[in-house]
């Protein structure tokens, strides 16, 4: 059953506190990977959700996107493109700028690598503030793509990024706060 899953799914992510800065709960998926059942059962949900959806795209978000992205892109036979931190992509590319707690960060993406018209997932692991989410969705849609939908793993509802994203849709498959 898919309470069951999410349970399993739930239990595999460790947290640390005061990791990487005192007073954060770092929510580490690492644990979730070595558990081959679990790390499936992530895969699953989300290939049952988007698979007929005429979903082209599937945009992940460095780092943690990159690990659930692309095995749900082969799933649903849509595309992975990397959205990534600044200098890493060694081609031409567009950017997007978000504000941090103390000051701003930026993501990048291929020129290229998407079309306008076509339908994208944007993929992460966790969604705190949503500012990274949010940079990604206006990234994509600068280039005319339609952002179907936002996924992630794991959402802190406290810190009420779901509100942050409007009225783009967020699936994730655990709240936790
Ligand atoms: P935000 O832009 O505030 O929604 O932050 C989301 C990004 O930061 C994601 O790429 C997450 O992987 C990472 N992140 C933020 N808070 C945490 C946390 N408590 N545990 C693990 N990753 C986090």
């Amino acid at each position: 059953a898919k309470d069951e899953r999410i349970a399993r799914i739930s239990s595999a992510i460790r947290i640390i506190p005061n990791f990487p800065k005192p007073g954060i709960l770092f929510q580490d998926i690492t644990t979730l990977l070595l558990d081959p059942k679990a790390f499936k059962d992530t895969i699953d949900l989300f290939v049952e959700r988007y698979k007929g959806k005429d979903i082209s795209v599937v945009a992940g978000i460095e780092a943690r996107g990159f690990i659930f992205g692309p095995p749900i892109a082969l799933a649903i036979g849509a595309k992975f493109v990397p959205m990534r931190k600044p200098k890493k992509l060694p081609g031409e590319v567009i950017s997007e700028e978000y504000s941090l707690e103390y000051g701003t960060d930026k993501i990048e993406m291929h020129v290229g690598a998407v079309q306008a018209g076509e339908r994208a997932l944007v993929i992460d692991d966790l969604i705190a503030t949503g500012g990274t989410l949010c940079a990604a969705i206006r990234l994509l849609e600068r280039v005319g793509v339609q952002v179907v939908e936002c996924a992630c793993v794991i959402e802190l509802a406290d810190l009420k990024g779901r509100e942050r994203l409007g009225d783009k849709p967020l699936f994730v498959l655990i709240s936790s706060d």
